[in-house]
């Protein structure tokens, strides 16, 4: 235990040292100069293209850490569905429980990579037309769970009927 102590405080010195004073030149100047103004953009944490606005994540994230905010312009996805929210993620609140990310219906139902996630949601390009078209792998019992979740609970409507049609 005071060795694993030891090396976290030898690592979090080194590192400071490497930003700081640009030691071993790990950090490059330019790189220790952003850094220190405040200029290093966070990633990408919701791939708003994407998304459905359906505030599965919002709802499910257990810290308040997902606000659904209002698009200037409501966008409509496909017939009878307009988009007119997308999240946004505070860092400060998550705690990085991956809840945001595992509800997703793109990644929950849909089995695609999920436009939400505490760290980075990397390029996600999912047509939700054609994911729509998909059946679901997934059970009534979990969908059910889901379904709890979603403003939009057509979402899972939608779903169901195809598969029972
Ligand atoms: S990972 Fe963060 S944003 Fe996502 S549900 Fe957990 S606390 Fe909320
Ligand atoms: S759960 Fe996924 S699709 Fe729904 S609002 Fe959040 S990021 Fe968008």
């Amino acid at each position: 235990m005071k060795n694993f102590i030891r090396i976290i405080l030898e690592g979090t010195y080194i590192n400071f040292k490497r930003i700081i004073f640009a030691s071993d030149r790990v950090t490059d100047m330019e790189l220790r100069s952003s850094i220190l103004e405040g200029r290093v953009l966070p990633t990408d944490k919701v791939a708003d293209i994407a998304c459905i606005g359906c505030a599965g994540c919002s709802n499910v994230c257990p810290t308040q850490a997902v606000e659904m905010i209002d698009l200037e312009e409501p966008v409509e996805l496909m017939e009878g569905w307009v988009k007119t929210q997308i999240p946004v993620l505070n860092s400060e609140k998550c705690v990085n429980c991956y809840y945001c990310h595992d509800f997703c219906p793109l990644y929950a139902l849909f089995g695609e990579a999920g436009t939400i996630h505490p760290n980075d949601v990397g390029k996600v390009e999912s047509d939700i037309e054609k994911l729509l078209e998909k059946p679901v792998k997934i059970s009534e019992d979990k969908l059910a769970f889901i379904a709890q979740f979603l403003a939009d609970k057509s979402i899972i409507k939608k779903k169901t009927t195809k598969k029972s049609s």
